[in-house]
C-alpha cells in the first residue's frame, strides 16, 4: 500500500509565472542527469512511470510538479551535470530556479547522487544554492545494488564527510528497495512538519 495514495502529476512549469499557488510546502528533487532521480521518484511514490526515466540528458528544462497530498508537493528539477558548476547552475536554476527559491512553500531538498560516483562539486554547488537547513536536505546515494557491501559503506562514509553540516545521506536502490522505507519515512516526516 502506497504511503502517498493520492499522488498525482500536477503540472510542468516552463516559466516563472506558471508555478502552482505558493501555499503549503514543497520538496525539490535534484540530481545529475542519469543519477537515478526519475527511478527514485517512481520508487518513493510507488507509481511506475510517474516520472519519466532516461530522458535525453540536458534537453528537459521543465520543472515537473507532483501533488503528494493537498498542499504537499514534490518538484522534479531538470538533471544537471553536462558542463561546469556555473553553467549547470545557470542552466538548470536560472530564472526558474530563482523563482522557486523565493517561494514560501519551498521547504526541503532531496538530492540523488550515484553512489558509484560520489558527491560532486556540482552537487555541493546546488546544495549551497538551495540553502536548505541541514535537517531539510537529504541525499539518496542511488544504485547501491551496483556496489558490494564494503564499497557501498565506503562511498556512504565519504559522502557523509563531504556533506557534513549540509545534508544527511543514506544508501538507496530503486531496483532492490534498499533505503526505500527510510527515504519514504523522511518524506512523510517532512510532509507533517511545520515549515519553519
Ligand atoms: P535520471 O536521469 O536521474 O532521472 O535517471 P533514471 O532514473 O532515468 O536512471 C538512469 C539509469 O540508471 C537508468 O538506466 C536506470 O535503469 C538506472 N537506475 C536507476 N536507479 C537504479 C538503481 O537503483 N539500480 C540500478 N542498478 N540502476 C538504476
Amino acid at each position: 500500500m502506497s504511503q502517498f495514495p493520492k499522488v498525482q502529476f500536477l503540472k510542468s512549469v516552463a516559466a516563472p509565472g506558471q508555478f502552482p499557488p505558493d501555499e503549503g510546502w514543497e520538496v525539490a528533487m535534484a540530481g545529475r542527469s542519469n543519477a537515478g532521480k526519475s527511478s527514485a521518484i517512481n520508487a518513493l511514490l510507488a507509481r511506475k512511470g510517474l516520472a519519466r526515466t532516461s530522458r535525453t540528458p540536458g534537453r528537459t528544462r521543465l520543472y515537473n510538479y507532483f501533488e503528494l497530498a493537498p498542499g504537499r508537493r514534490l518538484v522534479d528539477l531538470p538533471g544537471y551535470g553536462h558542463a561546469s558548476v556555473n553553467a549547470a547552475t545557470r542552466e538548470s536554476w536560472g530564472p526558474l530556479g530563482e523563482a522557486l527559491r523565493e517561494r514560501q512553500s519551498f521547504a526541503a531538498l532531496l538530492m540523488v547522487v550515484d553512489s558509484r560516483r560520489g558527491v560532486s562539486e556540482m552537487d555541493l554547488g546546488l546544495l549551497a544554492w538551495a540553502a536548505c537547513p541541514a535537517e531539510r536536505a537529504h541525499v539518496l546515494m542511488s544504485k547501491s545494488d551496483k556496489l558490494s557491501r564494503a564499497e557501498a559503506q565506503q562511498m556512504l562514509r565519504q559522502a557523509k564527510d563531504s556533506l557534513a553540516g549540509l545534508a544527511s545521506c543514506q544508501l538507496f536502490s530503486a531496483h532492490n528497495g534498499e533505503g526505500l522505507d527510510e527515504a519514504r519515512g523522511l518524506l512523510l516526516r517532512w510532509m507533517k512538519a511545520e515549515k519553519k
